[in-house]
C-alpha cells in the first residue's frame, strides 16, 4: 500500500507542485489550504505524513502541531518562508519532526520526508543506536566511537551530546531540546554549554571543525548530525 502524505499548503502554485512531484514517487496524495481543513481531514483519516506549510490564511500552524501530537506520532514537516525562523523552532519545540525553508527542491522534499518515516519506523521498532557514515562510526550501546578506525575518548557529557543527536540523526535537533535532553529542563537557556561541548565535540571528531561535515550547525535553530 503507498504512502499517504497530507499537504496543507495554501499557495496554489506550490500545492499543485508538491502534489505531483510526491505522486510520481507513489504518495497518495491529500491537500488542505487551511488549518480548519487539516483539522477536519485528520479527524476522519491519518495520512502517513503531513507536509505544513506556516503561512496559512486561518491561523498558526503551531496550535494543529500540538493538537496532533496529542493523539498521534506521524511525521510532520514544516514548509517555512525565511523571515518565519522564531516561529519555527516553536513548531520543531511542539513536535514537528523537522522544517524546509522555502525555496526547496522536490528533491529536499522527499530526502526529508524519507528520514522522517525511516526515523518513525525505527522509533516504533527500536531506537536508533548505531550511526556510520565516511570515517566516523558510532556505537551507542557499546559506547564506542571511532574515527579512521581508532577509537575516540569523549567525555561523558560529548557522549551524552552525540548520542542525543546520533538518535535524530539526518534530522535537525534545537537547541532546546539538546540542552533538555543533554542537561535537562532547568538548562533550557544556557546555549554557551551547547557551544562549548559542541566546539569540543567537532575537534575531536571533524577533520576541519571550522567547516563541519558530521556536526552541521543550523543557524539560529540547532543542530543536524549529516545523514548517514
Ligand atoms: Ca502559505
Amino acid at each position: 500500500m503507498s504512502m499517504r502524505v497530507l499537504i496543507v499548503e495554501d499557495d496554489k502554485e506550490i500545492r499543485a507542485l508538491m502534489r505531483a512531484s510526491l505522486s510520481v514517487e507513489g504518495f497518495t496524495v491529500q491537500t488542505a489550504v487551511s488549518l480548519s481543513e487539516a483539522s477536519a481531514l485528520l479527524k476522519n483519516d491519518l495520512p502517513d505524513v503531513m507536509v505544513l506549510d506556516l503561512g496559512l490564511p486561518d491561523g498558526d500552524g503551531v496550535d494543529l502541531v500540538r493538537e496532533v501530537r496529542k493523539r498521534h506520532s506521524l511525521p510532520i514537516l514544516v514548509v517555512s518562508a525565511r523571515h518565519q525562523e522564531a516561529q519555527k523552532i516553536q513548531l520543531l519545540d511542539a513536535g514537528a519532526d523537522d522544517y524546509l525553508t522555502k525555496p526547496f527542491s522536490v528533491g529536499e522534499l522527499l530526502a526529508r520526508i524519507r528520514v522522517a518515516l525511516r526515523h518513525r519506523g525505527t522509533t516504533l521498532a527500536a531506537a536508533v543506536t548505531e550511526y556510520a557514515l565516511d570515517d566516523l562510526r558510532v556505537d551507542l550501546n557499546a559506547r564506542l566511537v571511532q574515527r579512521k578506525g581508532a577509537q575516540l575518548h569523549l567525555t561523558k557529557t560529548e557522549f551524552n551530546l552525540l548520542a542525543r543527536l546520533v538518535r535524530s540523526s539526518g534530522k535537525v535537533v534545537t537547541h532546546r531540546q539538546l540542552l533538555a535532553d543533554v542537561w535537562g529542563d532547568e538548562f533550557i537557556e544556557h546555549t554557551h554549554y551547547l557551544r562549548l561541548y559542541m566546539a569540543q565535540l567537532r575537534a575531536k571528531i571533524e577533520d576541519n571543525p571550522a567547516e563541519p561535515r558530521y556536526l552541521l550547525t543550523e543557524t539560529g535553530v540547532g543542530y543536524r548530525l549529516a545523514a548517514a
